[in-house]
């Protein structure tokens, strides 16, 4: 299938070449057709498919082929929102890059900068607005903007929207949106309270497309697990990233205060990383994110939200410093890497207490991660849970003995190590006495 056959019109065309795609992906192959019908849209699919594409195209040729571009005030003919700053951004680019022949305005607006530039730019007037729930509303009090001839609706990331706490904001912006429209709907997890949400945004009967389930994900992305001490993980980092090869790294933090300590560390045994997170500017959020995407910063390490928005083709390895406790994060994670055909490499670092997580985890995937036995840092029998008192050890033991095969040497977790060294060619002490 080729972009010509899904009848896209020639500047949208020009422009998608320009870009270097060459044929559609399976999410524009499947969505693009009965968008250009005007059909409402529900679709089931996570960064790294083109989903992007898949909805800007049929947009811009709608706008275009509506033929209202030329004279007069630019009414906002589309809105897209999306939860993250670095997500508007990259769809604003998007509609930049597709649309460089048709002459259709866009624009984006975010939370967390002066609002002056952005209402300048509106009170120009643009076609496509791409925005953030929060400065989206804020803009909408003041005038700034009016959501009347919205025609073309999309609502990205309704999952991380509701995680994000978002769910008030949309409705008081769908209650805003005039009833005659045609309705985007993209979630990359479908749980029940989203089905709802979508119900609230689409009409009748929107066409379905799920692309790429999220397992489908999981197996073309290559992942192991180490187990570690917490206390010893940052000088596992430093270990892979002196002697694993990558082009660009992205390490997973759970939290704001994490990624900075991880750049923290990796300063001082002089490897250059920055850190983006919700507590850092725009500008530095921004200034992080250009570097890395020029391959000036090596090495990223994010929190989750704040990694939403970023897309780097070329990303070999993700890193989870921390498992998350949230099992689908893993999967939005590894997703990262891997993306658009591209192959990837996912390490993900366990300790104790993040066991669970990776039960969890391994069960949603319907895979079984690689462990990686052979480091320096394997985990210590003192950073297993507390022992049980004495008596109910020996209680244990006692219980276990018999179904050992090999009697008191399959006690301790430290003689499989041992085992695993003397299998690597070590002469075995002699024990005789
Ligand atoms: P998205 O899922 O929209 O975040 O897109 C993921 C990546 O795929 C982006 O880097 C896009 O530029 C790229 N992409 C989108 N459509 C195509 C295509 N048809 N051929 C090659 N790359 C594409």
């Amino acid at each position: 299938m080729t972009f010509e056959e899904l009848e896209i019109i020639d500047p949208i065309l020009r422009a998608i070449k320009e870009v270097g795609y060459t044929q559609p992906t399976p999410i524009q192959e499947k969505s693009i057709p009965s968008l250009l019908q005007r059909k409402d849209l529900l679709g089931c699919a996570q960064t790294g498919t083109g989903k992007t594409a898949a909805f800007a195209i049929p947009i811009l040729q709608h706008i275009y082929n509506d033929k209202n571009l030329n004279g007069g005030f630019r009414n906002i003919k589309s809105l897209i929102v999306t939860p993250t700053r670095e997500l508007a951004i990259q769809i604003e680019e998007s509609f930049t890059k597709y649309g460089k022949y048709t002459g259709i305005k866009n624009t984006v607006i975010f939370g967390g900068v002066k609002q002056g530039g952005q209402t300048q730019t509106l009170r120009k007037g643009v076609d496509v607005l791409i925005a953030t729930p929060g400065r989206l509303l804020d803009l909408m009090s003041q005038g700034f903007v009016s959501l009347r001839n919205v025609e073309y609706f999309v609502l990205d990331e309704a999952d991380r929207m509701l995680d994000m706490g978002f769910i008030h904001d949309i409705r008081k912006i769908i209650a805003k949106l005039t009833i005659k429209r045609q309705s985007l709907f993209f979630s990359a997890t479908m749980p029940l309270d989203i089905i709802q949400l979508s119900h609230k945004i689409l009409g009748g009967k929107p066409e379905k497309v799920t692309v790429q389930p999220e397992q489908t994900t999981a197996e073309k992305v290559e992942q192991a697990v180490y187990f570690v001490n917490k206390r010893n993980k940052p000088k596992l980092l430093t270990h892979l990233l002196k002697t694993v090869e990558y082009e660009s790294v992205l390490v997973f933090s759970r939290t704001k205060y994490g990624a900075d300590k991880i750049v923290k560390f990796l300063k001082k045994v002089n490897i250059v990383a920055e850190a983006i997170h919700g507590n850092k500017s725009q500008g530095a959020r921004q200034r992080a994110l250009t570097n890395f995407k020029s391959g000036e910063t090596k090495i990223l390490v994010a929190t989750d939200i704040a990694a939403r928005g970023i897309d780097i083709k070329e990303l070999s390895l993700v890193i989870n410093f921390d498992l998350p406790n949230i099992s689908e994060t893993y999967i939005h994670r590894i997703g990262r890497t891997g993306r658009a055909g591209f192959s990837g490499i996912a390490l993900s670092f366990c300790d104790v207490e993040e066991r669970a997580y990776l039960r969890d985890i391994q069960k949603l995937i319907n895979q079984r991660i690689t462990v990686i036995e052979d480091h320096p840092f394997i985990e210590d029998a003192d950073e297993v849970p507390k022992k049980k008192p004495a008596q109910q050890r020996g209680q244990r033991q006692q219980q276990q003995q018999p179904r050992s095969r090999h009697g008191e040497r399959d006690r301790d977790s430290n003689n499989k190590r041992r085992r695993k060294y003397y299998r690597q060619g070590a002469s075995k002490p002699d024990r005789s006495r």
